[in-house]
């Protein structure tokens, strides 16, 4: 095919679009540690499961071998309102960077919550309603997880509590007032609704709050809640199963082109943008079909992949949930309170630890400086105005893509471009203000969370 016949944008037709979720785990020969119940230190049963999550999502959970399943037709319909969504071959960019790489990028950002959280929102909220219940609780950090599930039950008529960081919930209030719309409550948190918000509160009265703070809350209220269950928008294996159309859409449209990436990069906070991004093609390359290089970035401040360790740790502040056997830098870990970008979750999806440790994947860490440095230009360049957790996907493509124009090589990357920031204007303006500073955790301060990780 040649180089000029690749449109802007690669639309797919309806009949394209995928009609099952890719479940990755199926091609992992080692697959990814279970969870395990803290108490008994035994392997979670569906049975123990299915009192925090939805039934059949807990079935998903822990489904490590059936390689595709089904989308079912009422979550196909609601795909349909804003899917396929475009892969972009950024041209613009390509020209501003004087690169000879040949960049693409999947554009999840085209819905009302801005982000490809909804993909698996609008899964969770059906198999709620299907399950018969009356409502879900969970947490939203920067609000794009608690907007995508705000959306979702909506459409399907659930009741939706979700817990909101606190420096989020004061930063954003717009970001709220979009939940609100859809017809969620929203709570600061650590609150004083919940036990766990109140020892909390107790201990740390000036707590800004934190997504395992959030998440404790959250499930709490799910237990003690009739006809509730908890849902969680990363890390679990059942989320990265339903961002797997990201990466399904992203291979048909390459496909259809006979473009092959050389280099596949995403960023990554508890790993489901990515995950779902890459399933696809890790898939061919666990299967030995074909190899990719893939790149998981993440902040310097929130290091998880490059950093933390690989251990089984609480996916909460509060320690009410199982342990997750993952890269983790303690569940009591708080990025430095000047960390602006997002993707600040202290652990990170088992399916991507134990492709990480296997040695399936990359990871690198960037400052938050140069990661709006990297957003502004592909602002400037590509039009878009991106999120800060994106941008550190755009962040390392800059970077491999400069590298290309050293060599001369006319590598293929694909990024994906998680969401907007229209709600990270703060963000933003500290960064045009020359306010903003970077903070990488010393050795010291990360040991004093690692002893605190439960004895293995
Ligand atoms: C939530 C979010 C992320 C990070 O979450 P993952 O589970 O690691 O994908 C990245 N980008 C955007 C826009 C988000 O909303």
């Amino acid at each position: 095919m040649s180089e000029k016949n690749i449109p802007y944008k690669i639309y797919l037709n309806e009949d394209e679009l995928p009609k099952a979720w890719y479940n990755i785990r199926s091609d992992m020969k080692v697959k990814p540690a279970p969870l395990i119940n803290p108490g008994t230190r035994q392997p979670m049963t569906a049975q123990e499961l299915s009192q925090v999550f939805c039934d059949e999502l807990v079935e998903q959970e822990l489904d490590n071998t059936t390689p595709f399943i089904p989308i079912p037709d009422e979550i196909y319909k609601y795909y349909k309102m804003y899917r396929p969504s475009p892969l972009v071959r950024a041209y613009f960019l390509e020209d501003a960077l004087g690169t000879p790489a040949k960049i693409y990028y999947k554009f999840e950002g085209n819905n009302t919550s801005g982000s490809h959280k909804l993909n698996s929102a609008i899964a969770q909220a059906y198999y709620a309603k299907k399950q018969g219940l009356r409502g879900i609780t969970t947490e939203t950090g920067a609000g794009q997880w608690g907007t995508a599930l705000s959306m979702a039950c909506a459409y399907f008529k659930l009741d939706c509590k979700v817990f909101m960081v606190k420096v989020s919930y004061e930063q954003k209030p717009f970001r709220r007032e979009v939940m609100r719309t859809y017809g969620a409550s929203v709570t600061p948190s650590p609150s004083m609704e919940t036990e766990i918000g109140r020892k909390i509160l107790a201990e740390y009265p000036n707590t800004t709050g934190s997504l395992g703070c959030a998440i404790s809350e959250a499930v709490e209220v799910a237990v003690k809640s009739e006809g509730y269950r908890y849902v969680l928008g990363s890390v679990l294996n059942q989320v990265l199963l339903h961002q797997s159309v990201v990466g399904l859409e992203t291979k048909v449209a390459l496909d259809k082109y006979g473009i092959k990436p050389d280099i596949i990069i995403g960023c990554a906070g508890g790993g489901s943008n990515l995950g779902g991004l890459i399933a696809p093609f890790m898939g061919e390359k666990l299967r030995g079909e074909a190899d990719y290089r893939i790149i998981a970035v993440e902040p310097a401040s929130c290091p998880s992949f490059t950093r933390g360790k690989y251990v089984y740790d609480f996916c909460d502040t509060g320690k009410v949930t199982p342990l997750a056997k993952m890269y983790t830098l303690g569940s009591n870990f708080i990025p430095a309170p000047n960390h602006a970008g997002g993707l600040r979750y202290h652990g990170m999806s088992p399916i991507l630890s134990q492709l990480y440790h296997d040695g399936y994947m990359e990871a690198v860490a960037v400052e938050q400086t140069s990661v709006f440095k990297a957003a502004e230009m592909f602002a400037r360049s590509e039009g878009i105005l991106p999120a800060p957790e994106s941008s550190h996907a755009i962040k390392v493509a800059i970077d491999e893509a400069l590298k290309c124009k050293e060599t001369g090589e006319e590598k293929t990357i694909v990024f994906g471009l998680t969401g907007t920031g229209y709600f990270d204007l703060v963000a933003y303006e500290k960064y045009h203000n020359g306010e903003m500073t970077d903070y990488i955790p010393t050795d010291e301060e990360l040991a004093k969370f690692f002893a605190q990780i439960p004895k293995q």
